[in-house]
């Protein structure tokens, strides 16, 4: 049945079906087991030196293409957008976060904002215009300004 003999990952020790009472371990279960014991399989591998620096690099570090052509960030935005292998989705989002460095609004023309800041400044006037601020009280000599 089980031709190749499967050893603990963790402690090395050869691995066989459990028994459970009377009931043997499936070999399905078996098969995808991989430590003896419970405690076997909750013990994390020791991480070699050279291990850890390597997990440590790939976390930190930026993908290889960008930091292989030293690209602006303006100009990878513009390469991802260019880039029929792209997911059209990350392109998409590209095009739109360039956008706005590559057009700029021609001088004169006006833009939502400054309509809105019109109209506030209209809506405030009149019946609706800020009071006064409030006076300064005088306690005991403290906040005279003379
Ligand atoms: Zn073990």
């Amino acid at each position: 049945m089980n031709k190749k003999p499967k050893f603990c990952e963790c402690c090395g020790i050869k691995l066989s079906r459990k028994r459970y009472g009377n009931r043997l371990e499936s070999t399905t279960a078996f098969k995808k087991r991989r430590f003896c014991t419970i405690s076997c399989a909750n013990t994390r591998k020791q991480k070699t030196k050279e291990a850890k620096q390597e997990q440590a690099k790939k976390i930190h570090s930026v993908p290889n293409s960008i930091e292989a052509e030293n690209l602006a960030p303006l100009t990878y935005m513009l390469k991802v957008m260019n880039d029929p292998n792209e997911p059209d989705d990350r392109r998409d989002r590209m095009a739109i976060a360039a956008a706005k460095y590559v057009h700029c609004r021609a001088k004169g023309t006006r833009g939502k904002k400054d309509d809105l800041q019109e109209a506030a400044k209209k809506a405030s006037t009149g019946r609706f215009s800020a009071g006064k601020p409030p006076k300064v009280v005088d306690i005991k000599g403290r906040f005279s300004e003379s």
